[in-house]
């Protein structure tokens, strides 16, 4: 099939896969044997091989987009472990978000789908005011006394299981909190800044994690950084993994100005879904003649706050943190971003912190965005297999850079019943300075 006769598809500007990519799978399947997918179901359909022989097939007409090509180009957790092994650098995840962007001009969009992502992601005020029940259900104590009296466990199991992805829930959003920007060593006096970054606040950060982010910049100020916080819309993770790319760069045109015209050394995030994000926007917007060198720039100075904090040296931190805590890499920042060792880094900074490493460290934990909610069963079933290995380490504490996976985390560790926390690596951080400066002010 030439490419003219596949850009007759109704495929959206950019979102074509790659016709080089699909030739250049040479069917080795060396992918299989890392799919978290296909080691689950062991269909091949499900194998990254399988999905790219359906997508060409779709693409040449030889196959209609059903339903179940539907359900197996969705089930993609997008978790790029294929893409890691490929030989031949097949680019899977990226072909199955150009196919969902292909199915989404075939079907249109409906009502609840322009809702979610042209109304209520693109807003934070107005996703803080959406998530406000939740602050009601923790406020109220309603929380702990469905979680003291069992009663979770009286509802059906698809409720139940989506109840308990559910995080302590912060009294307040952090972003109304944050000031424009936040000075260095905490405004300490007479002191110049070490440096100035842009701290780019992601959405379920700011709702659900708010605690774990304002850690984050009382880490980066103690560290003498000046910390811009500009207003920035959603990431468009949530966009891509939907196909809606064209809103995706709508979104990233808006996060690039919001941080034009200052004078950064580095865009910070504590998500690793927003990071690999933001990190790839030179890519999103390559074809865009007004943002393409933008975007470029920008993703070139895009850090997590593990990997930003390791490259510049950390002060030490004084405090004690006897606890035992086990690792999980979420797919976006080991693979999307290549960080592994800085979290773990920084961990072991701690003193008194023992970090105890969990088989398959990072295996996918089975959140993949909104695949917990969509496909309860199978994210459980490879949640499972991520608890197993996380129970065998006897931690106190299992810590990952990624809200996405942390909210699964929180389900697995009430799935399994473990006397367990689930924290980010930074909290940890902040704690061990805090412990410090109480043992030094006594
Ligand atoms: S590893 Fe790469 S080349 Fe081999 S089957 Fe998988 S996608 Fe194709
Ligand atoms: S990105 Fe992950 S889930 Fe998707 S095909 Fe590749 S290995 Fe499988």
């Amino acid at each position: 099939m030439s490419e003219k006769e596949i850009q007759s598809k109704p495929f959206p500007q950019g979102a074509l896969p790659d016709e080089a990519q699909i030739q250049s799978c040479i069917r080795c399947g060396l992918c299989s044997a890392v799919c978290p997918i296909y080691q689950e179901t062991r269909m091949e359909t499900d194998a990254p091989r399988g999905r790219i022989a359906l997508v060409r097939a779709v693409l040449e007409g030889r196959l209609e987009p059903s339903p179940r090509f539907k359900k197996i180009v969705y089930q993609c957790l997008a978790c790029q472990a294929c893409v890691d092994i490929c030989p031949a650098g097949v680019r899977t995840d990226q072909l199955m978000m150009a196919a969902r962007a292909y199915l989404l001009e075939l079907e249109g969009r409906h009502w609840f789908r322009n809702m979610l992502f042209g109304w209520l992601l693109p807003k934070p005020a107005r996703l803080e005011k959406a998530t406000m029940p939740l602050r009601c259900y923790e406020r109220l104590g309603l929380r702990r006394l469905v979680d003291r009296a069992g009663l979770d466990r009286l509802l059906p199991r698809r409720l139940r299981e989506m109840s308990w992805l559910l995080p302590p829930i912060p009294r307040r959003p952090l972003r109304p909190q944050l000031e424009r920007v936040t000075p260095a060593y905490n405004g300490s006096a007479g002191q110049e800044p070490r440096c100035r970054i842009g701290y780019f606040l992601g959405c379920a950060q700011d709702v659900m994690f708010a605690s774990a982010s304002a850690a984050t910049v009382r880490v980066l100020t103690r560290n003498g950084c000046e910390v811009y916080t500009p207003a920035v819309t959603c990431c468009g993770m949530p966009h891509l993994g939907y196909g809606e790319l064209e809103r995706a760069k709508d979104l990233a045109r808006q996060n690039i100005d919001a941080f034009t015209g200052q004078d950064l050394q580095a865009v910070i995030t504590d998500c690793a879904s927003c990071a690999s994000t933001l990190h790839e926007y030179g890519e999103l917007l390559a074809d865009d003649p007004a943002y393409a060198e933008k975007a470029r720039a920008f993703s070139e100075r895009v850090r997590d706050i593990s990997q930003f904090l390791d490259e510049i040296g950390i002060e030490p931190p004084q405090g004690r943190l006897d606890v035992r805590v086990t690792y999980h890499d979420p797919c976006h920042l080991v693979r999307g971003m290549g960080v592994s060792a800085a979290p773990r880094r920084l961990l072991q900074s701690i003193p008194g912190l023992e970090l105890v490493e969990m088989e398959e460290a990072n295996w996918c934990c089975g959140n993949a965005g909104s695949h917990a909610i969509t496909e309860t069963e199978e994210s459980g079933r490879l949640l499972d297999r991520k608890m197993a290995h996380v129970a065998d380490t006897d931690a106190q504490l299992v810590a990952s850079g990624c809200p996405g996976c942390q909210l699964q985390l929180w389900r697995g560790v009430r799935r399994w019943n473990l006397p367990m926390q689930v924290v980010h690596p930074i909290e940890l951080l902040d704690q061990a300075y805090r412990n410090g400066e109480k043992t030094n002010k006594r």
